[in-house]
């Protein structure tokens, strides 16, 4: 029952399903009124290519900062959030907040990165999706294919009847879809076969197992085949160690995202960040013109 209360709450007594039912209630209302009071935040994890190791994207990951209880992690309240339906005023917070950064970042250094927004189940079950989606994009002004909406394949095909309309919708609408946690769900192929996807993401658990376990090796190795095959992008999760840059870049992964580059960043240090490799590159060209004169 611990669990309930997510790994970053510090748990000595063991807590009856009665009071984790309690807490969970607790979090919940508290929940509904996160966004207003600010204590939702976003950060972003660049995502780097695989060859030159630049930066090409990122992802915003929502963090909740409680005032009393400290920060609480997406995987407890994600859920919660999606039980009580609030995920779709909170994702709707989400994706405009992190289309209007990457739109400002676009225009303020000059860089084209593509921005990964995660999708849930609840989400793509509305009907309005599409709408909420457009209007974003308009009020934004972001570039619709800098959008990649990522869908995580736990999803059920069958129990959320819109989810292929929906992505089809996303597609028609200049947005990019990527499977996400790829190869944990029960019907990874099915749903490469079934969804419209520009990309997947092979699951940080097979990631982590490179150099350890051949066999997730051998599924590492074969999901970057199969997509490309099927015309479709790769990009590895949670790549921490150079032995997995090594592995994924000898089997031709596109793109990278993980420990060993980067974590999630708040605002100010990706701003940083960026600012650090424009001066970078303005060096670097400045140093290649002296040397030509
Ligand atoms: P995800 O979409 O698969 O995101 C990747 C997770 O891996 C993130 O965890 C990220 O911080 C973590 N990660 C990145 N690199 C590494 C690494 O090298 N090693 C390890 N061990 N972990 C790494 P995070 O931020 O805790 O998010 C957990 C999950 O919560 C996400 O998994 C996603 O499913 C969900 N989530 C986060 N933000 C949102 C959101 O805005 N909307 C929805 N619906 N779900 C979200
Ligand atoms: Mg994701
Ligand atoms: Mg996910
Ligand atoms: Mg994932």
């Amino acid at each position: 029952a611990a669990k309930h209360l997510g790994r970053n709450n510090f748990q000595i007594y063991e807590v009856s399903p009665e009071q984790a039912r309690q807490h969970d209630v607790a979090l919940k209302s508290r929940l509904r009124t996160a966004a207003r009071n600010g204590e939702l935040k976003l950060v972003y994890q660049p995502q780097v290519d695989a060859a030159s190791e630049d930066i090409v994207g990122m992802e915003a990951l929502l963090r909740w900062e409680h005032p009393e209880l400290g920060p609480i992690s997406p995987a407890t309240f994600i859920p919660l959030a999606e039980e009580t339906g609030l995920i779709v005023s909170i994702g709707e917070w989400v994706l405009r907040t992190a289309c209007a950064q990457a739109q400002d970042w676009e225009r303020r250094y000059g860089l084209r990165l593509r921005l990964g927004v995660n999708l849930s189940a609840v989400q793509l079950m509305e009907a309005d999706l599409l709408d909420t989606v457009a209007a974003v994009l308009r009020e934004t002004g972001l570039d619709p294919g800098l959008l990649e909406l990522e869908v995580t394949e736990s999803i059920s095909i069958k129990a959320v009847p819109n989810l292929l309309e929906n992505l089809h919708g996303l597609h028609r609408l200049g947005c990019r879809i990527a499977i996400d946690d790829f190869g944990t769900g029960a019907a990874s192929l099915d749903y490469l076969r079934k969804l419209p996807a520009d990309r997947i993401k092979i699951d940080q658990s097979f990631v982590r197992n490179i150099g350890l376990d051949p066999d997730d090796e051998a599924i590492v190795r074969a999901t970057i085949e199969m997509a490309h095959r099927l015309n479709r992008g790769v990009v590895a999760e949670g790549v921490e160690i150079e032995s997995h840059l090594a592995f994924l870049r000898a089997n031709q992964c596109d793109e990278l995202q993980g420990y060993l580059f980067c974590r999630p960043l708040t605002q100010i240090s990706f701003e940083n960040l960026l600012a650090e490799r424009q001066r970078l590159l303005a060096g670097a060209a400045a140093g290649l013109s002296a040397g030509e004169a």
